[in-house]
């Protein structure tokens, strides 16, 4: 068959975000849709939209438009379905069209998370509520519909499909795959003939869970990690007289056509099946070109990125804070509400506020009148405000402020000041930090760089561990339950522990020892402390050249998860304090082993998209001072 291009865009495909389902790496999936000529591509990761913004960032360096997207999990009724204890979902393919529609996916994230239930579950009232700006998909055997088919129950399937059409209206497809199953060929003939029936247009998607043919190896060992099973156990699952008793099987899909194939291969290629029998695909080219219609139909869709700096709202009897205290601590620069007027984003308010405070404070830290300062404490002061006030960041310090201030006078232990923010004097009148950055010697400039314009100086808190939970509710209570949530961290596959999991799971033909891997890895070289890639160790260490000529298939699939996130925790320090309820801005993630909403999106993502992160870290050592100092005095220390 001659190689024949076709018109498509990829609509339906995971990464690496899709945990322990998927191995393809972003910036892999955007170059092969830019290899394959393709001008737009989407992401639609499992229950999760944490790898839009760095799939956003690739598709835009790449020059490749973006589709914003997630395959959602759903239930008629989540709420229902969850008292009737039912674990299973279904799945749906939801596209953001527009800002509109982006914002939706974001609020059904995080609806999918409050009703979460063994995974982050949406239902037909939050898609009726949020459907706006959204093109909407049967996703894979899976979806609501297809299932429904599976299952032989076409009415329910129709009734399904009648009610998306009522929710989305022309924005609702009815998707077909074909990975090879035999059952795919029987979904696929039933939903042309209801598309026909009902007049609702299908389209054809790959839902590819690992970029190119061969790396199908590694996905089966991602999903040997996911399952607990080696090599060595048969696939498949269920009852089956043919296995001697007591043999594991081990659950995986049962073709190996899920990589992210262009048109050609997706229409002309033979399949193979899950008898191991060759068959030609399905589909049909009209359905498939049908993907790059509903892609010329998606606009740009840009992921904000401002500043989310928090207005500090709690300033006493505004009347009072005139341009005086601003004018003291800052006599070189002239201020009046004018400014404001003149295009200056700056908030007399709030600076005025600080500066009060810092003359209060000044007196206090430093024993001596404000009066009696010296030209060293005039001159530092007056260029730390000037940067402050340049960068809009007088509520920031207020916020920190804040904090510290009702920690100390609930006598939670806090540190004495942490790393740069030591430098500031500012932060020293404020009571902050405990270290008179004059006496130490401690630049400014290493805490506040003049020319970042706009971004946030890093302030550490440190408390008491067993406190740190009393902080971070004292700032949602503060600041908004709605606007302060704690961030995700994910546990990503790192060197060692991609080649020690491939061990594991790499059964006794190609594999070695456990033991001998873990020797292995110790021979793994360092770079500023942090082991090196695979691929780097194999180049400079002889040692690791010659295990991975004896073991190419463990190294060959070691470097497949290496760099694949495995869980996720919550960041032990990290607070984000939101500008706007979350609800406006970013998505929440329901943590099950701590039992609360996380945000969605790491911290590198939250920082580039500007919100103000508070480093609140929980000291074990500073409840033991506490305690030692406790005791010393005489008190009772609860
Ligand atoms: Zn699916
Ligand atoms: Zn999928």
């Amino acid at each position: 068959m001659k190689y024949q291009k076709i018109d498509m865009t990829h609509l339906h495909l995971h990464s690496t975000f899709s945990e322990l389902d998927c191995i393809s790496k972003i910036p892999d999936i955007v170059k092969r849709a830019k290899d394959y000529g393709h001008t737009s591509i989407a992401l639609t990761d499992h229950g999760t939209i944490a790898g839009v913004p760095q799939f956003h960032n690739e598709c835009r360096k790449q020059g490749v438009k973006p589709i914003l997207a997630s395959e959602f999990y759903m239930q008629a009724d989540a709420n229902q379905s969850k008292a009737d204890k039912n674990r299973t979902n279904h799945h749906l393919i939801l596209l953001a069209m527009d800002d509109e529609g982006w914002t939706n996916i974001k609020k059904l994230t995080t609806k999918a998370n409050e009703k979460f239930y063994y995974a982050p579950r949406i239902d037909y009232k939050d898609l009726e509520e949020h459907s706006n700006g959204l093109i909407c998909m049967t996703a894979c055997l899976k979806g609501i519909v297809p299932w429904s088919i599976v299952k032989e129950k076409y009415d329910e399937a129709a009734e399904h499909a009648a009610r998306f059409k009522r929710i989305f209206g022309d924005r609702f497809y009815l998707e077909l795959q074909d990975g090879g199953l035999d059952i795919q060929i029987k979904i696929n003939d039933v939903l042309r003939r209801m598309a026909e029936k009902m007049g609702i247009p299908i389209v054809a998607a790959q839902d590819a869970h690992y970029v190119n043919r061969d790396d199908v190896e590694g996905h089966e060992g991602i999903w040997a990690i996911r399952t607990r099973n080696t090599f060595d156990d048969p696939i498949g699952y269920g009852p089956r007289d043919d296995l001697p008793e007591g043999t594991r099987q081990r659950p995986y899909y049962s073709t190996r056509e899920y990589w992210l194939k262009d048109g050609h291969h997706m229409l002309n290629e033979s399949l193979t099946t899950e008898n191991d029998e060759q068959r030609m695909s399905t589909l049909r080219q009209s359905e498939l070109e049908e993907s790059s219609k509903i892609a010329d139909r998606i606009g740009d869709v840009f992921i904000e990125k401002r500043m989310h700096l928090p207005k500090y709202e709690f300033i006493p009897d505004v009347s009072q804070v005139g341009c005086s205290a601003a004018d003291e601590c800052v006599p070189q620069a002239h201020y009046h509400p004018g400014d404001v007027e003149k295009g200056k984003t700056v908030d007399l308010t709030s600076f005025n506020y600080l500066c009060e405070l810092i003359m209060k404070g000044f007196e206090k830290v430093y024993e001596r009148s404000w009066f009696d300062r010296t030209n060293e404490h005039r001159e530092r002061l007056a260029r730390e405000l000037l940067d402050i006030k340049d960068a809009g960041l007088a509520d920031y310090f207020l916020i920190v402020w804040d904090i510290v201030s009702w920690a100390r006078s609930m006598d939670i232990p806090v540190g004495p000041g942490r790393g740069s923010a030591a430098g500031s004097m500012v932060s020293f009148c404020l009571s902050i930090t405990d270290v008179d950055p004059l006496e130490y010697g401690l630049i400014w400039e290493r805490f506040y760089n003049a020319g970042r314009k706009g971004s946030l100086a890093d302030i550490d808190v440190d408390v008491g561990k067993r406190f740190r939970p009393l902080v971070v509710q004292y700032i949602k209570d503060r600041f908004g339950e709605d606007r302060v949530a704690q961030i995700v961290t994910f546990n990503t596959l790192g060197t060692k522990a991609a080649l020690k999991d491939t061990a594991k799971i790499i059964g006794k033909k190609d594999g070695m020892p456990y033991e001998d891997a873990n020797v292995m890895t110790r021979f793994i070289p360092l770079k500023h402390n942090q082991p090196v890639s695979i691929k780097e160790a194999i180049e400079t260490s002889d040692r690791m050249k010659e295990y991975s000529e004896q073991y190419p298939r463990l190294f060959r699939i070691a470097q497949k998860l290496e760099g694949c996130p495995k869980s996720r925790g919550i960041h032990a320090a990290g607070v984000i304090i939101s500008d706007e309820p979350f609800s406006e801005g970013f998505p929440l993630r329901w943590n099950t082993k701590e039992k609360m909403l996380v945000t969605e999106w790491d911290m590198s993502v939250m920082d580039e998209l500007g919100y103000l992160k508070m480093d609140v870290l929980g000291l074990k050592t500073m409840d033991v001072l506490w305690d030692i100092e406790k005791a010393i005095n005489g008190e009772d220390n609860g």
